[in-house]
Parts: structure tokens; sequence; C-alpha cells
């Protein structure tokens, strides 16, 4: 592969741009960050003219593939009768009907525009419900890049105790009192999550949580881990908070709510829920959500479902769920068909190549034999991240764009052939 133009591009970008890039997990690629030209279905083109397979996906928006028709079309057609209005408009009413008709926890849903405020909405709401100030969250989990939720993503555990570990923030520029009201504990964990309860339930806001820590490596939750954390939220009066930002119409058109059959409070949604528009959602029980709508919770946005990304939702979920779900259950069983080739590679290599995940997404890395079962961000450190890094830069020169971090992002436009080839490559 040549990057030529790319690095060209990225020098000229760095004089006007931090970095030369707009978001700081762009800088993780390899060799640099690079500079895309177009992507159609299931494939993307940097400028230098290198076709790749996608499996990044704009880290989870298009799940229905590169601009894909129904949303592009209805965009397009909200497109000429205006961009903007900050008004209401009938199209929001229509997508959030859609909505609330699949996702189980939603009463009430309000859009905004990125993941991180959908969360930001769901702690103010929750604080406000419960009078409350203190929010659980776990090691490991990704919940956005803001001040008062930002803590413990990529902790430093040695030494760390797991009952109350340290609250570290992710960057340069967090105040400590941001992360005052931020109770950490390694997830999956029960035990430790009762302890805190029969300590201080009474002060718990809301527990936050990913349902699969699929930023860290498409953990799964232990059997009787949810339904745990739904029940001490129930008996104490706290929020149950399901960020389903990654999961959300993908794990099935309810989330991982719905896969999983438990029902959090309050959920956070965005990425395959606009099918690539720029848009998110937190959704829930109206009892809550109606804080919102009495104002006594603020929720604002000068973008917040404006009618392209409404109509772009509109067409995505109705793309998703036409026909029983049928173009969900294609892009899960490409991602099956992709997990069950990469098992049999696995037993045929001496490499811990080793897969988990609930497809269309799933995460790929290397955990040394012998290792301690991976069920939080701890034991998730055991894996070989040199190994990772040389084998997803191997991919990419051979046309097969993964996420770094490991995770391998189906849609419904990847095809047999688009398996078989990233097979061969692997
Ligand atoms: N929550 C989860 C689970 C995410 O994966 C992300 C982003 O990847 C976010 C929240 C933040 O979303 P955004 O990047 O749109 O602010």
């Amino acid at each position: 592969m040549n990057y030529a133009k790319s690095k060209q591009l990225l020098e000229r970008s760095r004089k006007v741009i931090p970095g030369g890039i707009s978001s700081n997990v762009r800088a993780l690629w390899h060799p640099h960050p690079l500079f895309y030209d177009h992507g159609k279905g299931s494939h993307i083109w940097d400028v230098d003219g290198n076709e790749s397979i996608d499996y990044v996906l704009g880290r989870g928006p298009l799940l229905l593939g590169h601009s894909p028709k129904p949303v592009f079309d209805a965009m397009c057609k909200q497109l000429e009768r205006g961009l903007h209005y900050a008004g209401q408009s009938e199209v929001e009413i229509e997508a959030a009907e859609k909505f609330c008709g699949l996702v189980p926890c939603a009463d009430r849903v309000r859009f905004s525009s990125t993941g991180s405020e959908a969360v930001h909405a769901a702690l103010r709401v929750s604080r406000d419900h419960t009078g409350r100030k203190k929010v659980l969250r776990f090691e490991g989990h990704y919940h956005g890049w803001f001040d008062n939720i930002a803590w413990n993503y990529a902790p430093n555990t040695e030494g760390e105790p797991r009952y109350l570990p340290r609250n570290q923030p992710t960057t340069g520029g967090q105040p400590e009192e941001d992360g005052a009201n931020v109770v950490v504990l390694p997830w999956n964990d029960l035990d430790l999550v009762k302890k805190l309860f029969s300590e201080m339930g009474g002060e718990i806001a809301a527990i936050i949580t990913e349902p699969v820590l699929c930023n860290y490596g498409s953990i799964l939750p232990l059997p009787g881990f949810l339904d745990g954390l739904r029940e001490l939220c129930t008996e104490n009066g706290s929020v149950l908070i399901f960020d389903e930002v990654i999961t959300g119409f993908r794990f099935s058109l309810g989330g991982a709510q719905e896969h999983f059959g438990v029902t959090p409070d309050l959920a956070t949604f965005a990425k395959a829920m606009g099918g690539g528009t720029i848009v998110s959602a937190v959704a829930g029980k109206a009892e809550i959500m109606d804080r919102f709508g009495s104002l006594s919770a603020n929720h604002s946005g000068t973008y917040n479902a404006n009618p392209v990304a409404a109509a772009g939702v509109k067409a995505a979920l109705d793309f998703l769920s036409a026909n029983g779900g049928a173009e969900l259950k294609k892009a899960q069983s490409t991602a099956k068909s992709l997990m069950v080739g990469l098992e049999e590679i696995a037993e045929s290599t001496s490499l811990p190549l080793t897969i988990r995940g609930v497809p269309p997404v799933f995460h790929v890395s290397f955990v040394p034999e012998g290792s301690e079962p991976v069920v939080d961000y701890r034991s998730a450190q055991l894996a070989d991240s040199e190994m990772l890094t040389r084998f997803w830069s191997g991919l990419q020169n051979r046309g097969i764009r993964v996420v770094p971090e490991g995770l391998w992002f189906v849609s419904t436009a990847h095809t047999a052939e688009d398996v078989e080839k990233t097979l061969h490559a692997v």
C-alpha cells in the first residue's frame, strides 16, 4: 500500500488542525492517520486509491454500509425542505414513534447529536429524578469524553484495590472535582456492587454500564450480572442506565436490553440508529424522561432532532426493521460466518487468536494461553497489544480495515465474497 498522498495531506492538515486530526482517537492509525476519498457499501477508498473492505464503519454508525440508499434518499428529500428549523417537525415525531416502538425501555425519547451528549442528558435527568449525586461506572467502559464521566476508561490498575479504586481522569485538563461524584468498580463483579449499595445505596443516583463491554474487548456480562444491577437499582431507587451507543439496534432491533431481556430505566443511543446520520438519543421511562418535558431537568441543543437527522433515523430504522428485521439478521449472519471462520483459523494456528462478541460486532485479540478468563478491564489487559497492532496493520496492508483496538463492525452491505477475502487475508 502506498500512503504518499495521505502523508502530504496530513502535513498540510497539521498546520491548521491540531495534530492534523479532528478526534484524538484517529491518532492511533498506522503508519499515520489516513485521509479518505469515498466509501460505497462495505468498501472504502483512501486518497491514494487504496481500496479496503471496511470493518471500521465510521466506528459503528454505518450499520447499513456507506451511503445507504434509503437513508441517503430520505435525507436528500428533507434537505430540499430545509436543513434546520430550530423548531419541531413532523418527521421528528415519526422517528420518535418508530424508535419507541422498537426499544423496550423507551416510553419517551429525546434526540441530540453525539453519544457524549446523550450520556450527559441521562446523568442529569437521573440526578434530577433521584435528588442524589453519585454515579457508579465501571473500569474500561467508555461513555464519551465529557469531564464528569470520563474517569477510569483506561486506568493504571497496578496496586489498585478492586473495591473502590482511585478515580483516574482520562485526560489532562479534567478537574479532580468533576470526578467527586463518580464511583468506580471493576465490571462483572456483582458482589462488589452489592457491597457498595449496602454502604451507600441511598446516595447512588444511577449506575451506567455498557451492556456488553464493547469498548474494551467486547466482553459479555456474566450470567445474572445485568439482572443483578437491575434488582439493586429497583431496590434502592437508583436509575439503571444502559449505554447502548454501540449495542443499540445492532444486537437486536430493541438493542442489548432486548437481547438480554433486562430493561433499564434509561438508555443512550447513537451510531447505528441513524445509519450514518449525525444523531444520538436518550430514551426511557416516562416518569423520568418527563422531567425534561416539565423543564425540571434542562436538555437543550441547537441541532437536537434537526429534520435531516430525524429523516435519517426514520429511514434507517424502517430499513432495519422491515420484513421482521431481515436486514439486521443478514448483517448478524455475515458477522457470524466471519467469527466462525476466524475461530477455525484460531484452531489451526499456534497463535492465541481470541474472538469475542455478539454479531454483528465482535473483538479479535491475542490472549496468552493459560490466562484467567477475560471478564473485565483488568483481565482484558492480559491480551498481547503489540501482536494486535501487528495483526491489524498487516490486515490494512492487505485491504482489510478494522478498528485498531480490535473491534470489527459488520454491516448489512458486507457480502459472502467480503468474508471469503477477509478470511484469506487473515
Ligand atoms: N458511549 C459509548 C458506548 C460509545 O462507544 C461512545 C463512542 O464511541 C460514546 C458513548 C460517545 O459517543 P460520541 O463519540 O458520539 O460522543
